[in-house]
């Protein structure tokens, strides 16, 4: 008797583990175009964070400070090891540079009036400074990027802290890409190209091809600025350890590190989700590159790269950090993803606008196109009054209060009167990678992978 056929049913339904539909589709389109993808905001891929750390409130051993009677301080300063006039913050928390072009003018004054109602600072990014950004930030870092789109010596002094760019999270080793529909006159004028002409910013700066040049570089920024202003370096992080020694030894007073979950205008995805390593990993770097240099607290350490609620802000502080910059979370606070804009006293639905752009809330990393549906990463005269100043002011305040309050209300539980005074012996974490990477122990155990040996 002949056998019956077996149907393999489910076999016959299972997607490829290496060709799932996200790499057909990938590996369609570029034998359809011959061009590889260009995309805005960070990794989209599942990487260690933050969320794999959990803190040690206090119990029996420790003593937690009350919530609504006790003080607990925020106050940062940054800047302490050469400037004459350190940054002085009400909060750890602080906007990451992002540019003028990238976002609206109408975005870059918002950053400026929460950020100021708030006692922190803002930062420039590619394409200088705006005057309504200047006058809306008190406190306004000033990037100084490979690029040297908008760059001058007469906003260098009118900054209150200078930020030297050698790379960013989501792109380390990259410059950054400015698409031709974003340029209108008002960013040309700024960067002096070309209106409607895509714009590429170097991935390296033209005056120096290693470290000693860097010196040379914040040698010359302190002397413009007659030392007053702090110079900070901003790293993507990649090799941070040695990165940082580096900077340090430059002559940095603050040392930015973006980890790979930083966000971005508009760059290659292959280098956003392939190129750098993640926060996490970097945050452990840096603090033993300060430890080793006995450099920890004289210089100080600012952590990025997807940095989103005020646990967040707690876990990084507790690694090592002195204060957080946040980029894509500001954006998010603004409108971006939302499924509405509020415009003339009422909110509208911006749905069809996502969708014609191959997208839905929620979804959205289309700030490359200048198309944003809510107003945020737009050049467009338009779409731009989906967001005043005001309006996005409002909600970045209140999500910079927000994390601010999650961040000192950790800080209590953890038996602590300064946020600055949280540790890594606070922390422990849940997965082995992430107590490899944080160095910290794996929950319920003394156990740090990599140490101890
Ligand atoms: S909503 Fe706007 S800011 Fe957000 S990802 Fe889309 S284009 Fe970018």
């Amino acid at each position: 008797m002949e056998t019956k056929p077996v149907q393999f049913k489910n076999l016959s339904r299972e997607e490829s583990y290496g060709y799932d539909r996200k790499t057909l589709d990938y590996i369609r389109n570029a034998a359809a175009h011959g061009l590889y993808e260009i995309r805005g905001m960070g990794a989209k891929r599942k990487l260690p964070n933050f969320d794999d750390l959990v803190f040690l409130g206090a119990s029996m051993s420790r003593y937690p400070l009350e919530g609504y009677r006790e003080k607990c301080l925020t106050k940062t300063v940054l800047g302490t090891r050469f400037a004459k006039k350190p940054v002085e913050l009400d909060i750890p928390i602080t906007i990451a540079g992002m540019s003028f072009g990238a976002l609206s003018a109408n975005v870059k004054e918002a950053l400026g009036l929460a950020a100021t109602e708030m006692g922190t600072s803002t930062t420039t990014g590619d394409g200088g400074m705006t005057p309504e950004e200047r006058r809306s930030s008190k406190i306004l870092v000033y990037q100084c990027l490979p690029s040297r789109y908008g760059f001058n010596p007469d906003d260098v002094r009118k900054a209150d802290a200078i930020e030297v760019v050698i790379g960013q999270g989501a792109k380390p080793g990259g410059g950054g890409m400015l698409l031709g529909q974003k340029v209108n006159p008002r960013v040309a004028k700024m960067r002096t190209l070309p209106e409607g002409v895509d714009q590429r910013s170097a991935c390296r700066h033209p005056d120096w091809t290693g470290p000693d040049d860097l010196a040379i570089k914040i040698q010359e920024l302190r002397e413009i600025t007659d030392w007053e202003k702090p110079i900070y370096v901003k790293v993507g992080a990649t090799r941070t350890f040695n990165d940082v020694k580096l900077a340090v030894h430059a002559g940095a007073d603050v040392v930015v590190v973006d980890g790979m979950q930083g966000g971005t205008a508009a760059t290659q995805t292959c280098f956003i989700e392939h190129i750098g390593i993640p926060t996490l990993a970097a945050v452990r770097q840096a603090v033993n590159a300060l430890e080793d240099l006995d450099m920890k607290g004289k210089v100080q350490l600012i952590v990025s790269g997807g940095i989103r609620t005020g646990a967040d802000v707690a876990k990084a502080l507790a690694m090592g950090a002195d204060a957080v910059a946040i980029g894509q979370g500001v954006l998010v606070a603004l409108g971006c993803n939302g499924e509405t804009y509020y415009q003339n006293g009422a909110h509208h639905d911006a749905i069809a606008d996502y969708n014609a752009l191959g997208t839905t809330p929620g979804f959205c990393h289309h700030c490359h196109t200048g198309k944003c549906p809510v107003g945020v990463t737009t050049q467009d005269a338009t779409l731009e009054q989906r967001l005043t100043p005001a309006v996005g002011a409002k909600h970045l305040k209140n999500y910079l209060k927000t994390l601010n309050m999650e961040l000192t209300t950790i800080a209590r539980a953890c038996g602590k009167q300064n946020v600055h005074h949280l540790e890594p012996e606070d922390l422990v974490a849940l997965t082995i990678e992430a107590a490899a990477m944080a160095g910290v122990p794996l929950a319920g155990t003394n156990w740090i992978p990599g140490q101890g040996f």
